[in-house]
Order: C-alpha cells, then sequence, then structure tokens
C-alpha cells in the first residue's frame, strides 16, 4: 500500500460515487443523485463539482449529468464521444470526450478508459439514441494511489490485464446481478485484478439487484482471494 494522500470516496448510492480529492476538489462519477432511492437526501446536492466521469448513457449513470453540469461548470466532463456529443447539443461546456483504451489528465488525476461489457442506449425522450461503448475508468493519482470503476459489466478476463498494468488497489465493482456481474463473478474480478480492497456498487438499491456484499464475502472466501470488502451505506466515506 502507498502511503500517499488518498482521495476520500463517499458512496451515494448504486453506481454514483463522490471522490473528494487532497487538494480539495469534487469528482463525480456517474451523476445520478436527485431519482437515486438510495442517495440520502442531503448529499444530492454539492457546493463545488470540478470533473464529472460518466461510465454510460443509462438514466441510473448519468440521469442527473445535464442539471448538474449546468450549475456547476466543472473544469472536464469525461464520458463517451457519443454522450459527450449529446451533452454538448444540451448546452454543457467542457465535454472531454474519450474512448476505450484512451487517458487523460482530469484535474491533475490520469484517467483511462476501459472495456466493460454492458448496452449504453441514451433515452431522449421517448427515443433511445446510440451512447457509444459502455465504459469503466481507472484513475491513477499523481501520487501513485489507484482505483478502478468498474460502471456496469459482465465480468471479462481482460480484467487480468488491467491488474497487470494498472495494479489498482481498490476496485468499485457492481454486485447485483441481472444487468450486471453477481458477487461470484465479482470474486473473480478482484482475484483478476488483484486489489486488496473493493466497493460493492449497482446492489439493493432495486428488489430486483439481488447481490449483496455478504455474498460477495462467501464467495471471495470460498476462491480464497485475499480481498477485503468495505461495504458502504449510501452516505458512508471511506
Ligand atoms: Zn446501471
Amino acid at each position: 500500500m502507498s502511503q500517499h494522500p488518498r482521495p476520500r470516496f463517499t458512496y451515494l448510492g448504486h453506481a454514483t460515487v463522490r471522490c473528494d480529492l487532497p487538494g480539495g476538489e469534487v469528482v463525480l462519477i456517474d451523476p445520478w443523485v436527485q431519482g437515486n432511492p438510495s442517495c440520502p437526501e442531503d448529499l444530492k446536492s454539492f457546493d463545488r463539482l470540478d470533473a464529472v466521469l460518466i461510465t454510460h448513457a443509462h438514466y441510473d449513470h448519468m440521469g442527473d449529468a445535464l442539471e448538474l453540469c449546468k450549475r456547476h461548470k466543472p473544469k472536464k466532463v469525461v464520458a463517451s464521444f457519443e454522450i459527450c456529443s449529446w451533452l454538448e447539443r444540451k448546452g454543457v461546456k467542457s465535454c472531454s470526450a474519450m474512448n476505450l483504451g484512451g487517458c487523460q489528465d482530469v484535474l491533475g488525476l490520469q484517467v483511462t478508459m476501459v472495456r466493460a461489457d454492458h448496452s449504453c442506449g441514451l433515452s431522449d425522450g421517448d427515443q433511445i439514441l446510440y451512447g457509444g461503448a459502455a465504459a469503466g475508468y481507472v484513475v491513477r493519482l499523481p501520487a501513485g494511489f489507484t482505483f478502478y470503476h468498474a460502471g456496469d459489466t459482465a465480468l471479462f478476463s481482460d480484467m487480468q490485464l488491467l491488474g497487470e498494468m494498472y495494479r489498482p488497489e481498490l476496485a468499485f465493482l457492481p454486485i447485483g446481478d441481472l444487468f450486471t456481474m453477481d458477487p461470484t463473478q465479482a470474486a473473480r474480478a478482484c482475484r483478476f485484478l488483484g486489489v486488496r480492497k473493493v466497493i460493492p456498487i449497482h446492489w439493493g438499491t432495486f428488489p430486483l439487484l439481488t447481490g449483496t456484499p455478504a455474498k460477495l464475502e462467501k464467495a471471495l472466501e470460498a476462491y480464497g482471494t485475499a480481498c477485503e470488502v468495505v461495504t458502504l451505506k449510501p452516505g458512508e466515506s471511506y
């Protein structure tokens, strides 16, 4: 483990994660707060938003992107080319589009967009537009701390490659099943990634999502994988 200052991560429920960087900047991953039944009321608004990262176009990941980006004017809004084009058409400035495999500097963080096995339709009125590829992010802090937010994804064996290349210390992994990995697949993902800590996301928001952190702990034990499950209730920080 590196001894460098780390971000403070606050889980806002579902897949939404607020990162308070050591310098005070606020980065929001997957902005969905207003309609998010898990998000605590007092955490739905922000004093500042310096950057926004969007993994894919589904409403439960970018439902508040427009509203929040217009209000707080983050320095960078990072998403697929297609999502960025849509946001720009709706009046968001400072979009910084990227695609799978690419890396860019965001407030001094090295942000790499990586594969996710998922769909990415963008709901606009009663239409579903093409939103580009669904993605995850590997984020490297200047001082050496690296984390991975998988977005919504199935298990894929290239997670081994992400582990080898980026050596993330911490992963945010979906465990809810049905739309994403279940806890058994997520346990294997932890082994592929070589992470020592995992924060489960995309669970408990709706009754349909049946995966739980307890099931993930059991699955990790069954695999003999030494990875700590850091379970955050919405509103809790790590
Ligand atoms: Zn989702």
